[in-house]
């Protein structure tokens, strides 16, 4: 298992935002967290990451326990986080972003150009000049540079163009033939259900629904708890 949570409870100023979640990610699984706004999939990769408080429960990573640790820690011992709001350094290129980023590993930046081509072809193109889907695809190669073992990704393909979507799905998909395990949160059903394995549903901070994503696009009540 690359990552279990058992009655997760976390949230701000002690309030509590996710009430008793308990979620795995096997090892090389595309796991999916769905809910509509406010349900709480940020807040629960942020608990993972170590960025919002944890009240009860524990998060396991790869058989370690990771709450007392600081975020930090948990990005040296492998978690990749890709936040939804693209942090590259605007004035650095492409290169740059991406070598600054660089830990020893197997992914390099011969790898990540293989995998996505296009940002070879912008490589000296200055962060704040890409466009929203080539910010995300570098956003996500920079993550890959740093050599994780786990990726969460927190609503990548939000506001992106149809093109671009479907760039991230094959590299998603790509990265799963790799054997990467992947937690991602997300509210584009067609998406989730091209590259996720299985997926957690939640409302209000708890999982009302879980299971492959053959059961749960069949299940009419996912649609209603996302709205659709
Ligand atoms: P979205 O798609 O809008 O990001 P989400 O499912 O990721 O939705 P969260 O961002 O995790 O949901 O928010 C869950 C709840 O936590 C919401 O009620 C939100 O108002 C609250 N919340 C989020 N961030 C904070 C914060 N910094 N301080 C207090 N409450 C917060």
């Amino acid at each position: 298992m690359s990552l279990r949570l058992e009655g997760l409870s976390a949230g701000y100023g002690g309030i509590p935002v996710l009430h008793g979640v308990d979620l795995e990610v096997g090892e090389g699984e595309v796991v999916a967290l769905l809910g509509r706004n406010g349900a709480g999939k940020t807040t629960l990769i942020k608990a993972v990451m170590g960025l919002v408080r944890v009240y009860a429960g524990q998060v396991v990573y790869w058989g370690q326990e990771l709450t007392p640790l600081p975020s930090y820690r948990r990005a040296q011992l492998g978690l990749g986080y890709v936040p939804d709001d693209r942090r590259i350094f605007p004035e650095l290129t492409v290169r740059e972003n991406l070598l600054i980023a660089h830990r020893p590993g197997p992914w390099s930046l011969e790898k990540v150009y293989r995998m996505l081509p296009r940002l070879q072809e912008i490589e000296h193109r200055r962060g704040g000049l890409l466009s929203g889907g080539e910010q995300q695809m570098l956003t996500i190669a920079r993550t890959l540079m740093t050599n994780p073992k786990l990726l969460l990704l927190d609503e990548p393909t939000e506001g992106l163009a149809p093109l671009i979507v479907e760039e991230i799905a094959r590299l998603v998909l790509e990265l799963k033939r790799e054997g990467m395990p992947v937690l991602l949160a997300e509210q584009n059903l067609r998406f989730t259900g091209r590259v996720a394995d299985r997926a957690y549903v939640l409302e209000t901070g708890e999982v009302r629904l879980s299971g492959t994503m053959d059961e749960l696009l069949h299940k009419e009540e996912v649609a209603a708890l996302l709205s659709l």
